[in-house]
């Protein structure tokens, strides 16, 4: 069971997140997970949520909390990310002299509007509100070379009003080809966030297939947890996902290196 693992999570550090590095753990080990990773936001690309955290009490607070539980935690940051690169260095500059084990960079805002809030889909065919998003994806993760993970490549599904909400792979081909390729090339592992299908049956097997076929090796494995209840989260779902797509791999980080663990 050592596939068991949670590479994306928040605590309180988060500007969003109330529930305390010690809880999300407690609750990690008695899921079983042998890897638990918290990655608070650092957002400086929205005003709303430009509340960055402290890395060193962050950090202070992972390695106490790890003196009391079994599984291996780990500290970092999801970096919202935008096709300005600004966003990239302040986010950066912000931890990378705390050694942060994993660095996620992920798209919440396009053209200054937050992608999962109604306002956004507002006169929006799925084609418009879903195309733009892709492609700057691919234009935001660019800006950042250091990340390790690509934060769920398809989060503007989670909050879209379209009765048909699953991304797939014939909504963008020739980007999905780009972003695939770049991440191989850059070995950056794309990631499964359970908490994007918000209910709805798991999706993105296409997506996968295509990625496997581009050359892509091992997924991440994200629930997003912001609070207890969320822990280890369709992770059984994400893993049986992978393994339809023929991807045998999940990774986890320490340091930002990669460690590859067999499905
Ligand atoms: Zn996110
Ligand atoms: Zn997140």
């Amino acid at each position: 069971m050592n596939w068991l693992v949670d590479t994306h999570t928040h605590s309180n550090h988060s500007f969003d997140g109330k529930h305390s590095v010690l809880e999300m753990a407690q609750t990690a080990e008695k899921m079983g997970l042998k890897y638990f990773a918290i990655t608070d936001h650092l957002e400086f690309e929205y005003e709303p949520w430009n509340h960055p955290f402290d890395p060193a009490a962050q950090r202070r607070d992972v390695e106490q909390v790890q003196q009391q539980v079994a599984l291996k935690l780990a500290y970092g940051a999801e970096i919202g990310l935008t096709a300005d690169p600004i966003h990239a260095q302040q986010g950066w500059d912000h931890i990378k002299d705390h050694d942060p084990d994993v660095v996620i960079g992920s798209l919440h805002i396009l053209d200054g509007v937050d992608v999962y809030h109604e306002p956004y889909f507002v006169g929006k065919t799925r084609e418009q509100a879903y195309i733009p998003y892709i492609e700057n994806i691919l234009a935001a993760i660019k800006t950042l070379p250091q990340i390790n993970i690509v934060g769920h490549y398809d989060f503007v599904c989670k909050g879209a009003t379209f009765e048909n909400r699953p991304m797939t792979l014939a909504d963008s081909p020739a980007v999905f080809d780009e972003l695939f390729a770049y991440l191989v090339h850059n070995g950056i592992g794309l990631e499964i966030n359970t908490a994007v299908w918000k209910g709805a049956e798991p999706w993105g097997l296409d997506v996968l297939k295509y990625y496997r076929e581009k050359g892509g090796e091992f997924v991440t494995f994200g629930t997003d947890s912001h609070r207890p209840s969320q822990v280890g989260l369709l992770i059984d779902s994400a893993r049986e996902l992978a393994l339809a797509a023929g991807i045998n791999y999940t990774a986890i980080y320490e340091k930002r290196k990669p460690t590859f663990i067999k499905l």
